[in-house]
């Protein structure tokens, strides 16, 4: 036995003294000393308690510290859960009692708000980072853990999805899961020990955490460690850097500033977009200022990545490229699940070793959306384009029903992005007496520019038919985001529900 996560990932980082991580402040963390933080933190975890298959939750800062109990978790066999650091105790809780957490880690100084509700679901509490007491139970343990054995099947993480449609879910994901999406990436991206990743996202979250950290790690590569994004860091860490991996906000707030130029990417091999989609005229300004196509890509919490543009070849705007190898896509009709052919715009459906095993605890949902092909049914619709490109055209659960005719928010979305003065757009559906729901458009304005919404109303009657045009247009400073940069359409359906009433 063996534990394939941990020896691909962790183990070959002990005693090698090369530069993992270039911290803030211009400190540098040794693969070594990680590997023995490892350790320290997998000794620690046992010592609270812990035995393999318990959850450790942690909602602390971007700090080494906090990759160091991921690693520890996985040498541990401990399932490690991260949490957005945003989410107040009131939701803190959900997540401690849903996952049954056997240890809650939080940053020092943050615990006391939490105290009750860890003691309410028997969870221990402890804090990490300097002068924290998880840090001191780590202290006097010794530098080596002999990692324990797990199954390819065994759980490693359990995360929760953003909660853009809903409740976050706990995706349950094994150690196959994990491992195989890294060496796919890895491979198709072409990531090496010559590399360095530009780390700015957040790792509660499976682009910081998996996508950008296991990549790194599986290629023997390093980073550069942000606490967060910050463009003024980031210009200043570009030259030492040979990739970044961001959300789209990243690319348009880089754009805006005069510092980003073909000089300033010209160490860059690789600049990757996901979590949200890419504008195509993101992607062409890209290109412009830097001489770089950025690499757009598509996953999800259950599914690790499944789909990427090409490392050589074409990286088409608006789309996400081709499945993984190894990983398969499909387009299926969301009402019969018959497959549709290339060009038909239907539920995206996926299998593969990068899908998830299930929702922890909610053996009706995972049935519903698992099927027992293995396909899983991702809630996204999209279509393949006639060169094999997988185009997404927006969530499921988005899709706007008008008078008994679909609209698919991201058509409105674009034509109304190519009006003058129109920074950006969000499509929703809201309640309307007539047509069930009515299109609401939803406008920011470019700075100084205020749109001339009748004139808009008006140009949209050229390219859309009567029903996907808007039946009401609004403006707002800015599109409600979520920490991944992902819109969030139900705070827009709430917010205009009553426009039609
Ligand atoms: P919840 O499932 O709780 O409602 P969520 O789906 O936003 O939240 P995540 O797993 O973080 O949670 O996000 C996955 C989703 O992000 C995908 O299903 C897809 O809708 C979107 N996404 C990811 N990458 C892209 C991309 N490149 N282009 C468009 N959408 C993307
Ligand atoms: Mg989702």
């Amino acid at each position: 036995m063996a534990n394939p996560l941990h020896d691909a990932l962790f183990a070959p980082l002990a005693g090698q003294d090369r530069p993992l991580m270039h911290l803030p402040g211009g400190a540098v963390l040794t693969a070594a000393a990680f590997a023995a933080d490892i350790a320290r933190f997998a000794h620690a975890l046992g010592a609270a308690g812990l035995a393999p298959g318990d959850r450790v939750v942690v909602q602390a800062a971007k700090t080494p510290a906090m990759l160091a109990v991921y690693g520890a978790a996985v040498a541990a066999g401990v399932v490690f859960l991260p949490l957005n650091t945003a989410y107040t105790p009131d939701e803190v809780d959900y997540f401690v009692g849903d996952c049954g957490a056997k240890l809650l880690l939080v940053d020092p100084g943050r615990d006391a708000p939490l105290a009750d509700l860890a003691a309410r679901h028997g969870t221990r509490l402890e804090t990490l980072g300097p002068g924290g007491s998880f840090d001191a139970l780590a202290a006097g343990q010794p530098v080596r853990f002999t990692a324990v054995d797990r199954a390819p099947d065994d759980l490693a993480a359990l995360l929760y999805t953003s909660g853009t449609t809903g409740r976050s879910k706990g995706a349950m994901l094994t150690q196959t899961n994990l491992l195989s999406n890294a060496e796919a990436l890895r491979d198709l991206w072409r990531f090496t020990d010559r590399d360095v990743l530009l780390h700015a996202l957040p790792i509660f979250h499976t682009h910081g955490l998996f996508v950008a950290c296991n990549t790194v790690l599986l290629a023997g590569a390093r980073m550069i460690w942000l606490p967060k994004f910050d463009a003024d860091a980031v210009f200043e860490a570009l030259p030492q850097a040979t990739t970044m991996m961001g959300v789209p906000t990243f690319y348009t707030r880089l754009l805006e500033d005069a510092r980003l130029t073909r000089d300033a990417t010209a160490h860059m091999r690789l600049f990757v977009s996901g979590s949200a989609p890419l504008l195509s005229e993101t992607h062409t300004a890209w290109v412009a200022r830097t001489g770089h196509a950025i690499l757009e890509r598509y996953g999800m919490t259950e599914t690790n990545m499944i789909a990427s543009n090409p490392y050589d070849g074409d990286r088409r705007a608006g789309t996400v490229g081709f499945a993984l190898p190894g990983v398969e896509v499909r387009i299926t009709d969301p009402d019969t699940g018959s497959e549709l052919a290339q060009g038909e715009t239907g539920m995206i459906e996926v299998r593969g070793p990068n899908v998830f095993k299930g929702y922890w605890r909610m053996p009706e949902k995972t049935a519903e959306e698992l099927r027992d092909t293995g396909f899983f049914l991702t809630g996204d619709l999209g279509m393949i384009d006639d060169r094999g490109y997988l185009c997404i055209v927006g969530r499921q659960k988005d899709l706007i029903i008008t008078g008994g005719y679909n609209v698919y928010p991201r058509e409105v979305e674009l034509i109304l992005d190519d009006q003058p003065g129109v920074r950006e757009s969000a499509v929703v559906g809201v309640p309307h007496p007539d047509f069930g729901e009515a299109v609401l458009g939803v406008i920011v304005p470019e700075p100084g520019h205020p749109p001339d919404l009748d004139a808009i109303a008006e140009a949209l009657k050229g390219p859309l038919a009567r029903f996907k045009q808007p039946k009401a247009l609004v403006t707002l400073d800015a599109l409600p985001r979520n920490a991944m940069g992902k819109v969030q359409k139900a705070a827009l359906r709430s917010r205009y529900g009553q426009t039609f009433a």
